[in-house]
């Protein structure tokens, strides 16, 4: 039995993969924290095997420094995290094991191989990432899309049009367009768009509920607590 404890745990994720835990007979949920009580995970929170963060980047300090403190296991899935906060997750890896995934849905991670496939197959080709989320969502683009604009530009090096507006003129050979759509309560659609002359690719993945990513997120939990100390893709954890 590994226990587990989640911030952000009354948010729409947090209430579900709070849920997800509690009725696992591998898990026990030991504990929940939000913005008002994430503090006490810098000295009071009690110890467990594993801290599962769905939340806010400003928690991340105090996740952390609950990992550092109590040497526990860590599944992130909080989006709008920057390169240097992402880094400090993975520096983690070499005490502990953490994960931290833009997209817990295994349909997402086959959207990303596909995207790939595309990309290697249809050179040449104008590629446009859309992404569709409820009105509540506080980041944009969301983390899953720029995980797919890095299937398409892996060097980081393209010029990414993120939305366009006014006389923008002739469309630039190579750049990528990235538009976020929001309203509702989409839970999440991706599509990657490739247009060449005369016929235009267009892949989609389509959530129609925020379950997908708790149940990859609980089985990714499953496997890290299997795995030896290092930080993990999805990928790495899932498919191989
Ligand atoms: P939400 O409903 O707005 O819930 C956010 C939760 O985080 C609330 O419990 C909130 O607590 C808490 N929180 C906010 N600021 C905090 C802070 N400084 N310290 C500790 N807790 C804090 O959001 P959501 O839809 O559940 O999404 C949560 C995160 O998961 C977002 O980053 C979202 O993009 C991400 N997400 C990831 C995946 C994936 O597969 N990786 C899938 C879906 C969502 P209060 O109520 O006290 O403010």
């Amino acid at each position: 039995m590994a226990s587990v404890i989640v911030v952000g745990a009354r948010g729409r994720m947090g209430t579900l993969l709070c849920r997800a835990f509690d009725e696992a007979d591998d898990f026990e949920l030991v504990g929940g924290y939000d913005a008002q009580d994430v503090g006490e995970l810098d000295q009071e929170a009690p110890t467990a095997d594993l801290l599962v963060d769905f939340s806010s980047p400003k928690a991340l300090p105090h996740v952390l420094a609950y990992v550092d403190r109590t040497g526990s296991a860590l599944l992130s899935g909080t989006t709008g995290l920057d390169q240097d906060q992402l880094a400090s997750i993975r520096e983690r890896g070499e005490r502990s094991r953490v994960i931290w995934s833009g997209n817990y849905s295994l349909g997402v991670a086959v959207l990303r191989h596909a995207t790939r496939m595309a990309v290697e197959a249809l050179p040449g080709w104008d590629v446009e990432i859309v992404e569709c989320h409820h009105g509540g969502k506080a980041d944009a683009p969301s983390g899953t899309a720029k995980m797919l604009l890095a299937e398409v530009d892996p060097e980081g090096t393209a010029d990414v049009a993120y939305g366009r507006e006014g006389i923008v003129g002739p469309r630039p050979k190579g750049q990528v367009g990235m538009h976020s759509l929001r309203g509702g309560t989409v839970a999440g659609t991706h599509e990657v768009h490739f247009f060449g002359d005369d016929e235009e690719v267009c892949l989609t993945h389509r959530a129609t509920s925020r379950q997908i990513f708790v149940n990859g997120a609980v089985a990714a939990a499953r496997k890290l607590l299997g795995s030896k100390p290092g930080s993990y893709d999805f990928d790495d954890l899932m498919f191989s």
